[in-house]
């Protein structure tokens, strides 16, 4: 299973099933109704691109008041997710025990278990083209003060970060993690082109080697002061092409298709500098 998995990802296939299965274990199963429901994702879960799945994590509970969370060990203000109930339920998708500290469990490549977490790994567009590769991701979504730490350890491949604020819960950040993962899925964007020349392609540089044009020359000059860095997205106009008084760049409008990829190259780089500097510093 693991040799298999390399070698299909060495050579740049996706997962041989079409589906890509997401589970989310979660206390808010009803959360869920609506975010899927739209455009994009509405569309490739229809289509059988991928299929997602809410786990309510009560159901592995096995007390009377159905409890999820418990006081912390050493004392503090509100509530842990208990280990117990997260294991089994991933234990029951997954039909396999994830082990214990004497029997420590392996589990197949190309699934990944996600644990939400505010002190998780920042995810990032690289991450999801990471996770387009994979068959399964069971999403584990966190609440109160957050889970106990051995789901982390011993339960969890990966533990993520949609960013560096802290929500009420990983329900979101879950959503956010399906939504950019499955855009990068064959087929799921009505056109293939467009997911290629998004923000964090490192692709938008690198194909033309070439200094951005120097007749639109922006503040900095591209590929050989930054070799291997992300843009942003290059700005984007539609009609009216003068909007009142604001008005389109000319050479968008002009028609001269090489002068229009030197402008978006040099705009996007631009852009990147101004609002995300850090991307060129990476
Ligand atoms: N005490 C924690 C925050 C708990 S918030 C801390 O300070 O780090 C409750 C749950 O929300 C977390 O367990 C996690 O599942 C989710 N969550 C909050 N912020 C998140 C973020 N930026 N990325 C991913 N999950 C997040």
């Amino acid at each position: 299973m693991v040799a298999d998995g390399d070698a299909r990802r060495a050579c740049g296939y996706a997962r041989l099933s079409g589906t890509m299965r997401f589970d989310i274990v979660t206390i808010f199963p009803e959360f869920f109704a609506g975010p899927l429901d739209h455009g994009i994702l509405r569309r490739a879960r229809e289509t059988g691109l991928v299929d997602v799945r809410i786990q309510d994590l009560r159901a592995f509970t096995k007390d009377r008041h159905r409890s999820v969370d418990d006081r912390p060990f050493g004392g503090g203000e509100g509530m842990v997710l208990k280990p117990e109930p997260l294991f089994e339920a991933t234990e029951s998708l997954l039909g396999q025990s994830m082990g214990s500290a004497q029997e420590p469990a392996s589990l197949d490549s190309e699934t990944a278990i996600v644990l939400m977490s505010a002190a998780g790994n920042l995810f990032r567009q690289e991450t999801a083209r990471r996770y387009a590769q994979l068959d399964r991701i069971i999403f584990l979504c966190g609440r109160y003060e957050g889970v106990d730490e051995r789901v982390a350890e011993h339960l969890a491949t990966e533990e993520i970060s949609v960013g560096d604020y802290v929500l009420s819960g990983g329900e979101l950040p879950a959503v956010v993690v399906i939504d950019a993962v499955t855009r990068l899925i064959p087929g799921a964007l009505g056109n293939e082109a467009s997911s290629q020349n998004e923000s964090f392609s490192e692709t938008i540089v690198a194909r033309d080697s070439s200094p951005v044009g120097a007749q639109h020359a922006a503040p900095l000059q591209a590929s050989s002061q930054f070799p291997n860095y992300l843009l942003l997205d290059f700005p984007h106009y539609t009609r009216p092409a003068d909007f009142r008084g604001w008005k389109v760049p000319e050479v968008l409008i002009g028609g001269n298709h090489a002068e229009v990829a030197n402008w978006r190259r040099a705009a996007a780089l631009e852009k990147t500098q101004r609002n995300r500097p850090d991307l060129l510093l990476r």
